[in-house]
């Protein structure tokens, strides 16, 4: 039986994509794993069985690499983070809490620093080599130089992105500059991305034309801590949790600890204390939020 994915889920149908043509499907029966049902998600790869050019029903849901919840989509592999060098001005402590939450919820980020026109080259240089080294990909730019464009095209190949990022960064621009030519659905995506918060309705993947698939919602609008605990914050920091196994104790949390590798490298300059100083603000909120719920 033929596979594919589901790119859009409305209604009680599952919308499945093999790559050249959409079917409209119903699930047949129910799909169970570990004795829960599973209700098929927008982002899945299903089997299924097509009863005719346009129609079929899902048969089975594969495994899944991950799980968002808003919006919700599954197989999501990475997250294009972008953030503004000014207007709104650049903020690590927005970026250090999307980290938190795409870490959290195991998927890849991309950061792109947009508006690079409208800042000193040596600014954007230093925000490039501070998550260079934490291990994160890093793209300057600017839809009015036209740079960096291709290489996030380059990075949306083949994966399944979701864009994130506050209002007026620039999203809806830089996706109008990697598809021009707007076809209907990239116009859809652009306009979609812009509405923020208020997307309660469905999620779809647009397919891109060089494969892959970009989310037409963008993700993480919400960044409480929800379902986050304390060592889940420790390790969603990759430079932390890349020194951990160093620590004294397992599930260090690195504040007051002896023997405690990450505290030793932030006396060493070799952790920026500006994460540093992000991750134990995180661990403040993340106490009051649990006070509150
Ligand atoms: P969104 O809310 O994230 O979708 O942001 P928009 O794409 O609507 O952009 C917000 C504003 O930033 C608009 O006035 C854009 O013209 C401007 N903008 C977007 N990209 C760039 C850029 O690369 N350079 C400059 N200077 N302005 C940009
Ligand atoms: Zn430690």
């Amino acid at each position: 039986m033929p596979e594919g994915r589901i790119v859009k889920a409305l209604s009680g149908f599952y919308y499945v994509d093999d790559g050249n043509r959409v079917y409209q499907c119903r699930a047949r029966g129910l799909f169970k794993k570990k004795g829960a049902k599973v209700n098929p998600l927008v982002g899945d790869w299903v089997v299924y069985d097509p009863t005719s050019e346009t129609e079929g029903y899902v048969m089975e849901v594969g495994e899944r690499t991950s799980e968002l919840v808003r919006p919700p989509i599954s197989n999501v592999d990475q997250a294009v983070l972008v953030f503004s060098m000014v207007e709104p001005a650049f903020t690590s402590f927005l970026l250090d809490k999307f980290l938190v939450h795409t870490e959290n919820a195991g998927i890849d980020s991309v950061i792109v620093l947009s508006k690079a026109d409208k800042a000193s080259e040596s600014d954007v240089e230093a925000i490039v080599r501070k998550y260079e080294a934490i291990g994160y990909r890093v793209i300057p730019t600017s839809t009015k130089q036209e740079r960096g464009i291709d290489s996030v095209r380059e990075v949306l190949r083949d994966r399944i992105s979701v864009f994130a990022g506050q209002s007026g960064v620039g999203k809806s621009s830089l996706i109008n500059a990697l598809f021009p030519g707007t076809s209907l659905q990239t116009g859809d995506i652009s306009q979609k991305l812009g509405r923020g918060r208020h997307t309660t309705r469905h999620v779809e993947l647009i397919p891109l034309e060089g494969g892959g698939y970009v989310a037409d919602t963008p993700g993480f609008s919400s960044l409480e801590f929800i379902g986050i605990d304390e060592l889940d914050l420790a390790e969603a920091f990759r430079d932390f949790a890349a020194l951990s196994s160093e620590c004294k104790f397992r599930g260090c949390l690195h504040v007051s600890e002896p023997s405690c590798a990450v505290q030793s490298a932030l006396e060493e300059g070799k952790i920026d204390l500006e994460r540093y100083e992000h991750y134990k603000q995180f661990r403040e909120e993340l106490k009051e939020y649990q006070r509150r719920n």
